[in-house]
């Protein structure tokens, strides 16, 4: 793996001509309860794109820290970017990315709410410049999740600030974690919630959904090795279509 914020152009040079792939963690500035940091899921979406990186031995791209947010914009601290400049940073990122000779790229995303305009990036930049790009989106999480944590989702696939998400942040940046505040909420979703835009702080008091108290760091390194298991079946898949 070769990490492109540490370096140089000459040694980036050399990797896009040894056909190696680019990888680029997408996050966001979002909050997640009173014990978990803001940078919660780009610190996730890094840690799975690392390890992916190794295994590939990819071009780790550094993460983008910001995403689209706008759901948990009640909570301060949370700053969201616009669907169209979530799209945009892919399509600049994409478009340079060829232009430079990198034959593919990966993107791993950390955040639900980056998922539409990442994936409409990924159409684009496949329709209109023959470029592949591969969305790792945490393939498997909901089964990691059912054999690996203890308490219940708030909602089916619904995971934030959660056993789950704290979990992995205790395998990845421990320090950042402030277990002694750490509380269960499973709120009520309104009946429309699927259905039209909610706010989440008008039925959400803390920021959690769910209960993060049996999070360990140990759980958290399981689910990011089952994450790394199922993310390379489809990875390989990928590259091998090259
Ligand atoms: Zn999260």
């Amino acid at each position: 793996m070769i990490q492109s914020e540490k370096a140089t152009w000459p040694e980036i040079k050399t990797a896009i001509e040894q056909n190696r792939v680019a990888i680029l963690p997408f996050g966001a500035h979002e909050e997640h309860g009173p014990h978990c940091p803001l940078s919660t899921d780009t610190v996730m979406a890094n840690g799975l794109a690392t390890r992916l990186a190794e295994q590939v031995d990819g071009i780790l791209l550094p993460p983008i820290p910001y995403g689209e947010t706008w759901n948990t914009s009640g909570f301060p601290g949370t700053l969201s970017l616009s669907f169209s400049t979530v799209k945009a940073i892919l399509m600049d990122l994409g478009v340079g990315l060829m232009k430079s000779g990198v034959k593919a790229l990966i993107v791993v995303n950390g955040h639900f709410g980056n998922r539409a305009p990442i994936e409409l990036a990924c159409r684009e930049l496949k329709v209109k410049y023959d470029f592949p790009v591969l969305l790792i989106d945490y393939p498997g999480l909901e089964r990691l999740a059912s054999e690996i944590c203890e308490s219940q989702p708030a909602a089916p696939s619904f995971y934030h600030a959660d056993e789950l998400e704290t979990s992995v942040m205790l395998a990845l940046m421990p320090d950042a974690v402030q277990m002694d505040k750490a509380q269960a909420e499973y709120p009520d979703f309104p009946p429309t919630f699927a259905s039209e835009p909610i706010y989440l702080h008008t039925f959400c008091k803390s920021g959690v959904f769910g209960d993060p108290r049996p999070a360990t760091a140990e759980k958290g390194e399981k689910l990011l090795d089952g994450l790394t298991q199922e993310s390379m079946k489809v990875v390989t898949a990928f590259l091998t279509k090259l």
